[in-house]
């Protein structure tokens, strides 16, 4: 356990990020010290195995004057140099806490900053590494191209018009044990599925009325699986959408089939029928070992059974999504699933760091077992990330694929990122504008976050909905009100 202490309530957040950051796989506390002198900024860590680590960081008179955001940064700069110097240590995105690095690189460039200027602004000032700038730079150079050809009107870094649209199904075959989102067994549910898009319908129905039927830039139908749905109530909700909303108008329409074993020829073909064009199939592993360990009852041949079928079906544009850093995986475990990916050939290859988050069976046993005295701390799943990255990012590139999407997450594994990867115009969409934030997002059903962003892209109001479904049912009308006095007012 780690305890971090700072003495100011602005500072919390980001203390908390960067320590753990340090000490990927420790448990992490965070207080407020009281009665100090406010222009004292003070980080103690201790408990580091038998060390006690104390920072403190005295030169705090330059802080004054300094707004928020600044007095952020400068207090990151400084614990971020020391905690360097505690632990020897330096971390790929350097003081960089936040989950949109590349939006920092997309502003700099928006500001005429040369693309190498901009790398070398996030190596000095944030101390990324140079192989992190140079990633975020080339990605926010992608997103600039990819989304002048969409919306050629609409100047570098401003907010596209139109919307997009996410619709929500948390229903799954079995839950994995790293899962966090709002995801229900489908057997438990399957009764009341109509209860469910019932609900839906309301939703949809606000989207039609206040979007006077405009369609959207993106749909993107998730989970949850989608697919969990049997052939029959996949094709309601298909039909469901398509009442209410222009989707032959959209740009993109994904939905994300994700577990194999929910995957037939059928609901292939019904997805087909109604112009869904981009899926996802995700194997997360193809080791049938870890497969069972993390909680999915199916094998690495139902994945290729699947994507086969896809192909079969005329899906041109699917996604696989694979996890680093899953228990007991080693490189070579790595290795062999991008080779078998490989062998596939997917357009899009999303590569996700494991994020153990509050929610998820993973994270609760493991919290549990550590307050216990049961395990110690660094059994938490940590692995070579940072060379399983490279295995992945040179993999992606042998399959013809560039990275064109990147976030982080509170918790992932070694402070590293997930980074989508695409054949040049096989790139999502959704994931850009939704990951930036440069487009307004309606989003519909249990566990979803709506969002508005302002014209000028200053500010971003949201609205979400709740993970239980129960009580997303029972206050819908609440719901679609919220809606109404986000997207309505001026
Ligand atoms: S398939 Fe996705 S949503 Fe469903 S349980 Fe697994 S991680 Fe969660």
């Amino acid at each position: 356990m780690i305890e971090v202490w700072v003495s100011k309530e602005v500072f919390r957040y980001d203390a908390d990020s960067l320590v753990k950051a340090f000490f990927p796989g420790r448990v992490v506390k965070n207080y407020l010290l009281e009665n100090v002198a406010d222009d004292i900024l003070r980080s103690e860590i201790r408990g580091e195995d038998t060390k006690t680590i104390v920072i403190e960081i005295k030169d705090a008179g330059c802080l004054s004057g300094a707004d928020k955001s600044d007095l952020r940064n400068r207090f990151k700069r400084e614990l971020y140099r020391e905690l360097k110097q505690a632990t020897g240590k330096d971390l790929p995105w350097g003081a960089l806490t936040g989950v949109r690095p590349v939006r920092l690189a997309s502003k700099l460039l928006n500001e005429n900053t040369a693309p190498a200027a901009a790398e070398a602004a996030l190596q000095e000032l944030y101390f990324v590494s140079e192989e992190k700038a140079s990633l975020a730079v080339g990605i926010a150079q992608r997103q600039r191209e990819v989304l002048a050809r969409v919306h050629p009107e609409t100047p570098s870094g401003g907010v596209l018009p139109s919307y997009s649209l996410y619709v929500g199904i948390p229903f799954c075959p079995s839950r994995c044990t790293y899962c966090s989102f709002a995801s229900y067994p489908m057997e438990k549910w399957n009764d009341r599925v109509d209860e469910y898009f019932r609900a839906l319908k309301k939703e949809l129905e606000f989207v039609r009325d206040i979007k006077g039927g405009e369609a959207p830039d993106t749909i993107y139908i998730g989970g949850g699986t989608p697919t969990a749905l049997n052939e029959e109530a996949l094709e309601k909700l298909l039909q469901l959408i398509a009442a209410n909303i222009k989707t032959a108008g959209a740009i993109e329409y994904t939905l994300e089939a994700g577990r194999p074993d929910s995957i037939t020829r059928d609901k292939l073909r019904i997805m087909k029928s109604y112009g869904i064009g981009r899926i996802c199939v995700n194997p997360q592993t193809m080791n049938d070992r870890t497969l069972r360990l993390i909680g999915r009852h199916h094998s690495a041949d139902n994945i290729r059974n699947a994507f086969a079928l896809a192909r079969e079906e005329g899906f041109e544009n699917i996604n696989m999504d694979m996890i680093l850093g899953l228990p007991g995986e080693t490189e070579a475990d790595v290795k062999y699933t991008l080779d078998e990916i490989a062998r596939l050939g997917p357009d899009d290859l999303t590569v996700h760091s494991l994020a153990l988050k509050r929610g998820s069976a993973m994270k609760e046993e493991w919290t549990e077992e550590v307050l216990a005295g049961e395990v110690s701390e660094k059994k938490v799943p940590e692995g070579d990330i940072s060379g399983m990255i490279t295995l992945a990012s040179e993999a992606a590139e042998s399959m013809g694929l560039k990275p064109y999407y990147l976030y982080r997450q509170k918790n992932i594994s070694g402070n590293f990122e997930n980074t989508g990867f695409a054949r040049p115009g096989a790139e999502c969409l959704y994931n850009m504008v939704i990951m930036e934030e440069v487009q307004s997002l309606i989003a519909c059903g249990a566990g979803t976050v709506s969002k508005r962003v302002s014209p000028d892209g200053r500010k971003i109001k949201r609205c979400d909905t709740p993970k239980d479904i129960e009580q997303y049912l029972s206050r819908i009308d609440e719901m679609v009100e919220r809606k109404r006095l986000l997207f309505e007012e001026s």
